[in-house]
């Protein structure tokens, strides 16, 4: 009998994605480059290098930005010095915090996980500052259940501990738990391997096609869940 509901905040609850496309579109012409599809492939491809250091807690948050920025303006020909990267880096952060917005499947899915009687709660890799204001922007602070991140459970995603904790300060068992998410490799996998039931919200339908417990919006999700 399933009694809870661990949900990931970006791409899953909040339009990370989509944030982060318009922030370039805002952001990128301000330092006078133009926003493409390759300037968007290459932001998205230096910010998961350096996350995962940051999620590893190999550097501090405003390290992975710098780390970030030291990658990424280079390949868009911006000269910096040390001393710009964090005022550069405000420049996007404001871009993208204006741009934070909630899917619009996300209502419809928590009244019917409410109507269920199930317990929510968010699960994030992010940091409790930044990510309760992400819940207080889009319109969720307060219509979720906690919020638990890298930094109040000293464990990230993938590590299936991540998982196993957050159960235990909701005070459920796993098994009685399903994790939704967006990536598979580390809402899905991990999340399983701690005893929950985990379900892959590929919004992006992106794969893996043949995981067997998946869903593309959050619409289907309480008929997911009595399956
Ligand atoms: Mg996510």
């Amino acid at each position: 009998m399933l009694r809870g509901v661990l949900l990931d905040l970006d791409d899953t609850l909040i339009d990370h994605h989509g944030a982060v496309r318009a922030a370039l579109d805002l952001w990128l012409p301000e330092l006078g480059v133009a926003s493409t599809s390759e300037t968007s492939a290459l932001w998205d491809e230096v910010q998961e290098r350096h996350m995962v250091a940051w999620r590893e807690r190999r550097v501090s948050f405003a390290e992975q930005r710098r780390r970030r920025l030291r990658d990424f303006l280079p390949q868009i020909r911006i000269p910096y010095e040390e001393n710009d990267l964090d005022p550069i880096f405000e420049g996007y952060l404001r871009a993208y915090e204006s741009s934070w917005r909630r899917f619009p499947d996300v209502d419809e899915a928590l009244a019917a996980l409410g109507a269920a009687g199930l317990t929510t709660a968010v699960l994030t890799n992010g940091t409790v500052e930044q990510q309760r204001a992400k819940l207080a922007k889009a319109g969720l602070e307060g219509r979720v259940g906690p919020l638990f991140t890298v930094e109040d459970l000293g464990v990230a995603k993938p590590s299936p501990d991540a998982f196993r904790l957050a159960c235990e300060r909701i005070g459920l068992e796993p098994a009685r738990v399903v994790s939704v998410g967006d990536r598979h490799d580390l809402d899905v996998l991990p999340a399983r391997a701690a005893g929950l039931r985990a379900i892959h919200l590929d919004r992006r339908d992106a794969g893996p096609h043949d995981e067997p417990d998946r869903l593309t919006t959050l619409t289907g999700l309480a008929a997911a869940l009595s399956r």
